[in-house]
């Protein structure tokens, strides 16, 4: 499972913002749906599996 970097800032424009880099996205909406493949980053990011646990680092 992995989950959506894209977050909908604009669902009337369907203009998403990527949550990983912040490239924002418009027209990705074509007859009221998201076109296949909107969800994903034009630069190809992806959400961290998990946040990586340092401590005492530096
Ligand atoms: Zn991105």
């Amino acid at each position: 499972m992995s989950k959506k970097v894209m977050e909908l800032v604009d669902k009337d424009l369907g203009i998403k913002q990527c949550k990983v880099c912040g490239a924002v996205k418009g027209s990705c909406v074509k007859n009221g749906r998201a076109v296949r493949g909107s969800w994903q980053c034009q630069y190809g990011c992806v959400m961290p599996a998990r946040a990586p646990i340092t401590k005492s680092e530096g």
